[in-house]
């Protein structure tokens, strides 16, 4: 008995593969564009008319095909880019799953010239509805050219489906963009109905912008670059008053390929926070490049939706070097620290052993004497130019913060005299004040100590150095059943924090926690983890170390109207000022602000 099962003839399983390939005219001109590009082109030339919907062309002065690959290239799953399943991972080229041309040629008329460098003749191809009609010999330029008529002619609901021309062709030169901005290097001609849209000279990243979104753009990029061992990020993002209402021109390439990720996206936006305007969205042009073999982009047939190896740690990448270019360029809110090169790599590698601090003194070193042969450490520098300091004191201050050694040409009258300099003061149990160079500085203590408590968690957890301290008795606490499935979701990482503990049907009994964690506060810290993990919003949540980092951060940090003795205070800005991103709470609230002295001045003018 025959079975009702039927393989699809190869044109209908082309229509059906073309509908997730081919939504509308821009992605025709996505794939030819790109397909250009792989052949190694110099210069590409666009035309279409009426918005894509009757005629695409696209000619380009790239490697051309030879007579065999020319007919073979509109067959599903042709492809000369991989060979192996493995050489996904080491991709180079744009294309890769040799389905787009087939996709095409099976919904449109499609009219193909193609030719060689190094042969005489080149191959005129035309082909409708995935059927050949014609093969020809034919004299011909260098490179290949292809036409692309009277899309979806027959797929009528697919073509009545599209939108007017003016919104086609919206969408036409948002793929030109970002195929072009991903290529600067390329000269790009387009044209639309005979009228010259764009024609793009080779230049660098900069002048492609700017050749793109017009002279004015210029002035609004902020240079970003930044090279780590797992990423380099390059290009510029947008002076925060340039920003707009909408999210046109946010571009990120990974590896020149135009890419979406809402969660990078999310580090880009929160970089600019306390800078932007509420509703606002920055502009950038962002280039990541990676190992090819850290990145999977086989998961979505317009290849715009990637997954990363090391999303994490790009995130912190993004996210710290625009806030360094904002910074630099005075945009966030002024803070002249000098940034350690050490600090570039947000969270360090998982399973790197932490190195001890090392302590520098200089035995030799004499206060009165200006000339000092020690050498600056990072720390000195920062102090330097945070305090009103000179070098001596900056010395003096290092020794002071490395707590142990007191040189013996110091004697206690001068420590104490200079200490008296940068004395820190509390007011309302809620802000430390301190004075720096240019004004006054003053901290929100409770941000402040989430901040420093949040690092600390955060690389404990990815270096899986977190010491504990166990329980003489062991502690149990009582949950609900749901809590108890919840607690033991994260227990992996509660684990690696210092908790350690045995989970049973409505209690868990603690038997180690985290050094720094009083045994009254678990408690209190595993039920406030448990709320946030209740009230969290799916799919915002950004990970779950993140998260947890986050939450502790909240419970355990001194709140407003704790009392702080001087040392603690002093302790707070001195790791405040060790963190990678002092400036806000991991909630996103600043952290501390600054009075300039000519503020100050200003109101005493009467
Ligand atoms: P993919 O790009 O994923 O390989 P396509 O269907 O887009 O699949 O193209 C199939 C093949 O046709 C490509 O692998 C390439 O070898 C060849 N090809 C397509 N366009 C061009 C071009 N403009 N110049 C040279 N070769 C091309
Ligand atoms: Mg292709």
């Amino acid at each position: 008995m025959s079975g009702i099962i039927q393989l699809l003839p190869d044109h209908v399983a082309n229509q059906i593969a073309a509908g997730e390939v081919v939504q509308r005219p821009a992605s025709v001109v996505k794939e030819l564009l790109e397909n250009s590009i792989d052949a190694k082109s110099t210069e590409i030339k666009l035309v279409v008319k009426d918005a894509g919907k009757t005629l695409i062309q696209v000619i380009d002065n790239g490697t051309g095909m030879n007579i065999t690959d020319a007919r073979l290239c509109f067959d599903r799953h042709a492809t000369s880019k991989i060979r192996h399943a493995e050489d996904l991972f080491s991709l180079d080229t744009k294309g890769f799953r040799g389905e787009a041309l087939a996709s095409i040629a099976a919904i449109a008329h499609v009219e193909m010239k193609t030719k060689q460098d190094q042969t005489e003749l080149g191959t005129h191809i035309v082909i409708e509805g995935s059927k050949i009609i014609s093969q020809e010999v034919a004299v011909l330029p260098k490179g290949t050219s292809f036409i692309v008529k009277n899309l979806f002619f027959n797929i009528p609901a697919r073509r009545n489906f599209l939108k007017s021309d003016t919104i086609e062709m919206r969408h036409i030169i948002e793929e030109f963009h970002r195929v072009a901005l991903a290529h600067p290097k390329i000269i790009f001609k387009f044209y639309n109905n005979t009228n010259e849209v764009f024609n793009l000279p080779s230049s660098n990243l900069r002048q492609r912008i700017v050749n793109i979104f017009s002279g004015k753009t210029n002035e609004k990029l902020v240079p970003i670059n930044e090279e780590t061992e797992i990423a380099s990020v390059e290009g510029f993002v947008g002076k925060p008053e340039f920003s707009k209402k909408n999210r046109s021109e946010q571009y990120f390439f990974v590896n020149n390929r135009f890419i979406k990720s809402p969660y990078l996206h999310h580090a880009i936006i929160s970089a600019y926070e306390g800078i932007l305007k509420e509703g606002l969205q920055p502009v950038y042009y962002l280039y990541i490049s990676v190992p090819p073999h850290t990145i999977d982009i086989n998961i979505h047939p317009t290849k715009t939706e990637i997954k990363f190896e090391n999303e994490q740690l790009l995130y912190a990448i993004l996210r710290s070097s625009i806030k360094h270019s904002l910074g630099q360029f005075n945009i966030a809110p002024a803070f002249d620290f000098d940034r350690d090169a050490n600090l570039d790599i947000p969270y360090h590698y998982k399973d790197k052993v932490a190195k001890n601090p090392t302590i520098e003194v200089d035995r030799n070193f004499n206060p009165f004497l200006e000339q000092s042969s020690k050498k600056h450490t990072s720390e000195v520098k920062f102090f330097e130019q945070m305090y009103q300091t000179s070098k001596k004191d900056a010395d003096v201050l290092s020794l002071k913060s490395n707590f142990v050694v007191e040189p013996e040409n110091i004697t206690n009258s001068l420590f104490e005299e200079q200490q008296r300099e940068y004395k820190t003061f509390q007011i309302h149990k809620k802000y430390i004040i301190s004075t720096i160079k240019s004004g006054v500085l003053i901290i929100n203590q409770q941000r402040a100590h989430q901040r420093i408590l949040y690092e600390q968690f955060l690389t404990h957890i990815t270096l899986h150095n977190a010491p504990s301290q166990q329980l003489l008795f062991p502690l149990n606490l009582n949950f609900l059943p749901e809590e108890i499935m919840l607690i033991s979701e994260i227990e992996t990482t509660l684990n690696i924090l210092g908790f350690i503990f045995e989970i049973n049907s409505d209690y868990i009994s603690v038997s180690g926690i985290p050094v720094g964690v009083a045994e009254s506060d678990v408690q209190a810290v595993l039920c406030q983890l448990l709320d946030d993990l209740k009230t969290e919003v799916p799919g915002v949540g950004l990970n779950q170390n993140d998260f947890i980092a986050k939450s502790m951060s909240k419970s355990l940090s001194i709140k407003t109207g704790g009392y702080l003795t001087e040392n603690e205070q002093e302790n707070i800005v001195n790791s405040l000022f060790s963190c990678k991103e002092p400036g806000f709470s991991p909630f996103q609230k600043s952290t501390f602000i600054t009075i300039r002295l000519d503020e100050l001045d200003k109101k005493f003018i009467l």
